[in-house]
């Protein structure tokens, strides 16, 4: 069984302890690989090596870099097939998704912040007759990246490209639950000729290798991307440490449809939002609002619409919904389902176990949930999976208490043909993100996180170039 590696220090390396871990399919529940074990030691192997690197690659040109991350890009892009099946494998999202969204992503991440390395730039105050004062933004040295399983290469590159743009060095662990497009990007890195240390990539459990990174001195700011409870505890590990800290954690995004919308723009965008990837994105519309005079007619269409998703064998071409990235989450899943019945609500489709001919995995039917009032805990909690909340409203300001009533803050969606009123709520919504007649419109320029509980700091464009550097003001007077 292929055993995946560690890569430190440029090379392909098994962990000190020599212990694996099993790497399961989740769309047959079969082990198909072993991921490594890693520990502390492995750890410190990596911020070993990082610090070696740092000298030269902080110093490195801005071209040189924009020359090896391109590399690195055009490489996933020749290989982009085995990138999506690995993914597929991994996580058991259909291989169309990984295909067309998820490994392109990874190759955009590369490119897009190589093409930052060119054009960052700082500032300069200028104090009149007297002086001038200009900003050095400088590598912080060796960060730590942490990524989780849902869209493993595609958050694991946000965080890596930017922070190797600005001439970091890096020690990274991708999610346990989704080992092997990492362990084939190391696999490119060597291929590309990016410089021993600069990237290290360890393998492993969050409180053993993970904690080993968040708690290392040498380690001097951390880019973690996963649940509220985890980013909490990373944020107490990490307080006294005076680390830089960036927190993208859960979400519960409402998604607001006025009556004047137009129907099948917002009746599509729903079903999007709602089910993406299985409902396991963090952006995911999860909390579905529709104003009272479209709501029955909403509703119907929006269930028969969700009802004719085809759940299936990942690499079937007619998939629409894959398997559930594992067993644990699948019956995390199917529990919230069953409190919402217990809360009252009533299961309009789906949220059934489906037999999926061939494949012994963990499918579930996609589903949408009627009549749970705001304090129901399916209606406040993550729940991460195909399960769609739905409520009425009457007015903009009741829609605006029900959309802010929970304590996550990152996405919120709001479908109205009303100029004026888009603007007036995405002002009042209480959101790092909020869309206008669309969902999950991507632009890499634009800052990407939450408020409340859904986090702190800012990733995307200019904004994860500061984030990964120091600023300096020098103060030269001359007068
Ligand atoms: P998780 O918090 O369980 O794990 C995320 C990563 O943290 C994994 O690599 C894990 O091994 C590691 N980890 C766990 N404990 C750790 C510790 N003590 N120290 C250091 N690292 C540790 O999250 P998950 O289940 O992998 O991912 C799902 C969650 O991620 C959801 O809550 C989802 O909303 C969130 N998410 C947020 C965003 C965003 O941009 N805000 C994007 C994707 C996913």
């Amino acid at each position: 069984m292929e055993r995946i590696q560690n890569y430190i220090d440029g090379r392909l390396a098994a962990p000190v302890s020599g212990t694996y871990l099993d790497n399961v399919n989740p769309a047959t529940g079969a082990v198909y690989s072993l991921i490594p074990d890693s520990d502390a030691a492995d750890v410190e192997a990596a911020v070993g090596a990082a610090a070696r690197a740092f000298p030269v690659w902080s110093l490195s040109s801005p071209a040189e870099r924009f020359r090896i991350m391109n590399r690195i890009a055009d490489l996933i892009e020749a290989d982009l097939e085995a990138f999506a099946l690995a993914e597929t494998i991994d996580t058991g999202k259909p291989l169309s998704v990984s295909r067309s969204v998820d490994i392109p992503r990874a190759v955009a991440n590369f490119r897009f912040f190589a093409t930052a390395a060119m054009q960052f730039g700082s500032e300069a105050h200028p104090m009149a007759g007297q002086a001038i004062n200009y900003t050095l933004r400088q590598p912080i040295g060796t960060v730590g990246c942490i990524s989780p399983w849902n869209l493993p290469l595609y958050l694991f590159t946000w965080k890596i490209a930017p922070a190797l743009a600005t001439g970091n060095c890096i020690v990274s662990k991708p999610s346990e639950v989704t080992p092997m497009t990492a362990y084939l990007l190391a696999k490119v890195c060597i291929a590309a000729g990016l410089p021993a240390g600069v990237l290290n990539i360890v393998h492993g459990l969050g409180p053993k290798a993970g904690q080993a990174i968040v708690a290392h001195p040498g380690i001097k700011a951390i880019s973690f991307t996963g649940g509220t409870n985890t980013g909490r505890h990373i944020a107490a590990t990490t307080a006294p440490l005076f680390k830089k800290l960036s927190l993208e954690l859960g979400g519960k995004n409402p998604n607001l449809v006025f009556a004047d919308c137009d129907f099948d723009q917002a009746l599509t965008g729903a079903v999007r939002a709602g089910f993406s990837n299985n409902g396991q994105i963090c952006l995911c519309g999860s909390r579905l609002y529709v104003q009272r005079p479209i709501y029955e007619k909403f509703r119907d269409a929006l269930v028969h619409r969700v009802a004719a998703l085809k759940v299936g064998d990942p690499l079937a071409a007619d998939t629409d919904l894959g398997a559930l990235v594992s067993k644990p989450h699948f019956e995390k899943v199917l529990g919230y389902v069953a409190l919402a019945r217990e809360e009252g609500g009533r299961i309009l489709c789906g949220g059934e176990p489906v037999q999926v001919p061939g494949a012994g995995g963990w499918f579930l039917s996609p589903a949408v949930i009627e009549n749970l009032g705001a304090d129901c805990r399916t209606v406040r909690e993550e729940i991460f999976g195909p399960v769609l909340t739905l409520q009425p409203f009457d007015t903009e300001e009741e829609a605006l208490e029900l959309a802010n009533g929970t304590e996550y803050g990152l996405a919120a969606t709001v479908w109205t043909q009303d100029v004026s009123r888009a603007h007036r709520v995405a002002e009042r919504l209480q959101n790092g993100i909020v869309w206008v007649n669309c969902w999950m419109l991507r632009d890499l320029r634009t800052p990407f996180g939450g408020v409340k509980n859904s986090g702190v700091g800012r990733e995307g464009g200019w904004e994860a170039m500061r984030f990964f550097t120091e600023a300096k003001n020098v103060c030269v007077n001359w007068g």
